[in-house]
């Protein structure tokens, strides 16, 4: 691991005071993320700049003496992409993270990085706007992690990923010069779409520091159902019948198997309908007239019984929504405190191949002799399956894991898919993106990486190796 020179700690003291932070529990605390199955790589240290002028300064330093940094939201990633995988430093933008602009006449807001998602959406919620972007770690998770990823969540079926509401970016290169991409232009064929080469780049090409996103008008009725069906197969088979049967397009159609409602409802302390169904359904319907929206979910609610569901719940005020979307939200948390030995797969296929993903995904488990649990975004073909080790021997888990893997990605691409729909490739799957991306793709990444970031300082060691 690459030894921090001391005159470049110097340096870095003259920029940012005590904001440049040594001490071992620092340490420890950003040499990780949430990925379960990833070793800590602890940083030589952590800094936490204030402006996007600090950023520059750190980022001209860091190329003058090579040292690798890595950028850090709230490191509650799932692809090791916070970790700084060859040492050196850790760049927290967690005190960048002021609401610099509402502007109510373009329908913009614009932010610094650090700023926590639910922030963003409580902010135009008081306007009687929405931010519509809403991964299930809104609460934690910042608005520049959300961009490196292209967070998705529970509303992407209607309203697209993160990178769907980001219009403008400023953004600090790995050579410490301060850019801007795109701006509050709702259309914008002005040389590259640079910023939407930012959304999703993991932290790889660039740091960002400011971000306008737009906002939309808030619809005024949301209700939320609950189908509760006899085993996986039924669910997962209603899911791209919803889609093309009922000529309206939830918000959010989201699916959860019976161990993952058990550890959720374990995890809070709370009961659930149903909670020995095979698996549950959640839909949410959004808009502005009531009775249109009651009409949108009866149509959906018959189709769901039409198909095999046991009931349909319907949850019409904010209460009972909130209950609802709690125990949805919670399955990844109290999957790290029931089954710390995981591994959180993310794989996304076309919406009609969902029913075969979950079917051959089973398969690929029992085969392996692996426990699995699956749940996530069904309706946008986004399904969390999961690898527990539970009871097993750790020899087995260890040998199991890999072929497991490779024999999903494998089934993946068979489907029309990918390795990862939100969760990004990271430190995780890197050794498994040729499984999926063909030599020209991967070339063509490695070389917008060369020209961005030719020492290879910026999050070095992540999608790609490029030296
Ligand atoms: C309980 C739980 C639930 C989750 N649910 C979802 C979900 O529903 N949908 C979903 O998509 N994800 C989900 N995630 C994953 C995670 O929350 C998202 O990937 C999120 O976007 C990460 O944000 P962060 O601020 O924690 O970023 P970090 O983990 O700190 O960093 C993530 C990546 O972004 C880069 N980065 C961070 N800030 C910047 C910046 N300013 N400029 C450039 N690069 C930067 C880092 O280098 C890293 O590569 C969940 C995670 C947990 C723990």
């Amino acid at each position: 691991m690459l030894e921090i020179p001391k005159e470049l700690y110097e340096k870095l003291k003259d920029i940012l005071g005590n904001r440049v932070k040594t001490e071992e529990d620092f340490l420890e605390k950003y040499s990780h993320d949430e990925t379960a199955e990833l070793q800590n790589i602890v940083p030589g240290a952590v800094l936490f700049p204030i402006s996007t002028e600090e950023v520059s300064q750190i980022m001209k330093l860091a190329n003058t003496y090579k040292v690798p940094i890595t950028p850090r939201g709230a490191g509650t990633g799932l692809s090791g992409g916070a970790i700084p995988a060859q040492g050196g430093i850790v760049l927290s933008l967690e005190k960048m993270n002021k609401l610099l602009e509402f502007d109510e006449a373009n329908l913009m807001i614009t932010v610094e990085p650090g700023m926590i998602t639910s922030e963003i959406q409580k902010v135009a919620e008081k306007y009687g706007l929405l931010y519509a972007g809403d991964p299930c770690s809104s609460e934690s998770s910042t608005i520049g992690g959300n961009i490196a990823e292209n967070a998705g969540g529970n509303k992407v079926l209607k309203y697209g990923p993160t990178g769907a509401h980001v219009y403008g970016l400023e953004v600090v290169l790995p050579t410490g010069e301060i850019t801007n991409f795109g701006g509050k232009m709702v259309k914008n064929v002005t040389g590259l779409d640079l910023v939407h080469l930012m959304v999703g780049s993991e932290g790889t090409l660039g740091i960002v520091t400011k971000i306008t996103l737009r906002l939309m008008p808030k619809p005024k009725f949301s209700v939320a159902l609950l189908a509760p069906f006899k085993s996986v197969e039924t669910a997962i088979k209603a899911v791209p019948m919803l889609i093309k049967d009922a000529g309206v397009m939830p918000s959010s159609l989201e699916f959860m198997d019976n161990p993952s409602i058990k550890l959720a409802c374990k995890f809070l302390n709370v009961s659930f309908p149903y909670a020995d169904a095979g698996a549950h359904l959640i839909l949410e319907i959004e808009g502005n007239d009531k009775e249109a929206v009651a009409d949108e979910y009866e149509k959906l609610g018959d189709i769901c019984l039409r198909e095999g569901a046991l009931e349909v719940f319907v949850a019409d005020n904010r209460n009972t929504r909130e209950k609802l979307w709690k125990v949805r939200k919670a399955i990844a948390e109290a999957l790290m405190v029931y089954s710390p030995v995981h591994c959180m797969e993310d794989v996304s296929v076309p919406t009609a191949n969902i029913p075969a993903l979950l079917k051959g995904a089973m398969k690929i488990a029992n085969s392996h002799e692996l426990e699995t649990i699956a749940f996530g975004h069904a309706g946008d073909g986004n399904v969390h399956i999961t690898f527990i080790r539970g009871e097993s021997p750790i020899d087995h888990w260890n040998n199991h894991l890999k072929p497991a893997l490779e024999n999903l990605y494998e089934l993946t691409k068979e489907l029309g898919g990918c390795i990862s729909g939100e969760h990004g490739i990271g430190l995780k799957r890197k050794k498994y993106l040729p499984i999926v991306l063909d030599k020209p793709q991967i070339n063509l990444i490695k070389g917008i990486k060369r020209i961005f970031d030719p020492n290879n300082i910026l999050n070095p060691g992540k999608i790609v190796d490029i030296q």
